[in-house]
């Protein structure tokens, strides 16, 4: 299964590639049962947590050790894919020697370099995948740097996790998730699979649903969903886990989208609005170069009267009249009105500082 994803001809469907098990492995039985439960509908991808990140000491901190026997056993008794978080390069050593198909490194690695190059230097010249789940925090360079160290040790098989970011209101998510910058990575790494965990986004069980649905309607390329057999019991994330027969409910309600229409009326048409909007991006660029034109004039006089560029007043006056103009439109939400002028106005200080230059 986890091949498949690296399958460069491949179309992935989002829920064709369903990754599930315990948020932790708290004993054998708890994870053979829930191995034994999923492989049954089908999931062949065991995740189970054996060395536990966890913010406060003294919360239950994983297994550990122990538990590579126990997925090493489960693997053969059941055969699944056995996989987990490794977050130093002993650990990475003892999963390879337990035989572990795939790994991953969770938000609290990547956001330290030091780790990610030890832990991307013990995989050298090993042939299986490794998964980079996004740092805590809604920044992407520290991802993009994980995935480059990665690349830099021939490592093959790389995938991505986005698991939502810690931002200071997440609410109603437990991490944010700030869908643009997923895709913005995928757009610079298109030949790496994007997984979407939805349990670390939400938090709750009831929120997984939707976020599982954006999540293919944005063509991920799979969900890594936690599962345990009795999730109120659970020693780790009680709140976000699923039983396998909770799980195998909500998938079927997922709706997987087709990439493309079928119907050859639709195409026509919807290729007809498709140049139309090609016309008003076009018309859209005319304006904004007509007001660059006035910028630079503007820009001029600043300068040959040595008037300071940036006019802090005239910036919020802006800023508040374009929403206020907006209020009357349908489609224009406030935050899209503030972000749009804030790099507008941004590119002109830009512009005008340039005429410093
Ligand atoms: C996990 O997958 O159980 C986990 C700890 O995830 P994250 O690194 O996304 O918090
Ligand atoms: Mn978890």
């Amino acid at each position: 299964m986890l091949q498949s994803l690296f399958d460069k001809k491949n179309n992935h469907r989002c829920t064709d590639f369903i990754w599930s098990g315990p948020c932790s492995a708290e004993s054998y039985e708890q994870v053979f049962e829930t191995a034994s439960q999923l492989k049954q509908k089908g999931i062949e991808t065991i995740r189970a947590g054996i060395w536990k990140p966890r913010t406060r000491p003294n919360s239950f901190e994983g297994i550990g050790y122990p538990a590579l026997d126990w997925m090493a056993d489960i693997k053969n008794k059941l055969s699944v894919e056995i996989t987990t978080e490794v977050a130093s390069a002993k650990h990475v050593e003892a999963c390879l020697k337990s035989g572990f198909d795939a790994l991953w490194i969770g938000a609290r690695t990547t956001v330290n370099p030091f780790l990610v190059q030890e832990i991307a230097e013990s995989l050298r010249g090993v042939d299986i995948p490794v998964f980079i789940k996004n740092p805590i925090h809604a920044e992407i360079g520290l991802w993009i740097g994980a995935i480059e160290r990665f690349e830099q040790m021939n490592i093959s098989k790389i995938g991505n996790i986005f698991r939502g970011f810690h931002t200071m209101n997440s609410a109603p998510y437990r991490n944010q998730p700030v869908w643009k910058l997923a895709l913005e990575v995928k757009r610079q790494f298109p030949g790496i699979p994007m997984i979407c965990d939805p349990s670390h986004i939400a938090g709750k069980r009831n929120l997984l649903k939707g976020i599982s649905q954006t999540a293919i309607d944005l063509n991920f390329d799979g969900l890594m969903l936690e599962s345990h057999i009795n999730p109120d019991s659970a020693l780790s994330d009680s709140l976000q886990q699923l039983t396998p027969a909770n799980l195998f409910t909500m998938l079927e309600e997922l709706v997987q989208k087709k990439d493309h229409f079928i119907n050859p009326e639709i195409v026509q048409e919807f290729q007809k609005v498709r140049v139309d909007i090609d016309q008003l991006d076009k018309k859209l660029l005319e304006i904004i170069e007509n007001r660059a034109e006035l910028i630079d004039k503007i820009g001029d006089w600043k300068d040959a009267n040595q008037v300071q560029i940036f006019q802090l007043e005239r910036y919020q006056q802006i800023l508040e009249s374009r929403k206020k103009y907006a209020k009357d439109l349908q489609y224009l939400p406030q935050d899209f009105v503030q972000e749009l002028f804030e790099l507008i106005h941004k590119f002109s200080i830009a512009q005008q500082l340039g005429k410093n230059q």
